[in-house]
């Protein structure tokens, strides 16, 4: 979804943007809103099929995965012990229920951190680049 407040003072390269919360959501292109960020499962395109804006050059970097490889791991761990203690399961449960849970939370939430940190990097350099055209 377009932002209605600032429009009126965006060029044509900005057109269209989608807002950083549903960028980083659903993975879309900063620039052209097209679901075009991610290349593999948490790994970015080189550049946007739809727009052919350059992704290489938004160095991200690994900075988010641990900080939330930790984030995960106590979700995970205080789920395990509350359902260890309420409903005592055999061992097969937790292996069965925590790997593909936890599997899904680590690269779900990879792909939002990363597409959120390269959306506010984009809009940190378009934002520089205003300010100097003035
Ligand atoms: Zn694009």
């Amino acid at each position: 979804m377009p932002d209605p407040g600032n429009q009126d003072t965006e060029g044509q390269d900005t057109k269209g943007q989608p807002d950083i919360a549903s960028a980083a959501f659903f993975g879309l292109c900063p620039r052209c809103g097209a679901r075009t960020l991610f290349d593999g499962v948490a790994k970015f395109a080189p550049r946007c099929r739809a727009c052919a804006l350059d992704l290489a050059q938004f160095n991200v970097g690994d900075g988010p995965a641990a900080f939330l490889t930790l984030i995960v791991g106590a979700v995970v761990a205080v789920l395990a012990i509350w359902l260890q203690l309420s409903v005592e399961p055999p061992f097969w449960v937790h292996a069965l229920l925590w790997i593909p849970f936890t599997t899904a939370l680590v690269i779900g939430g990879l792909r939002i951190a990363k597409a959120w940190l390269l959306g506010a990097e984009y809009r940190r350099r378009a934002g520089e680049g205003r300010i100097k055209d003035e």
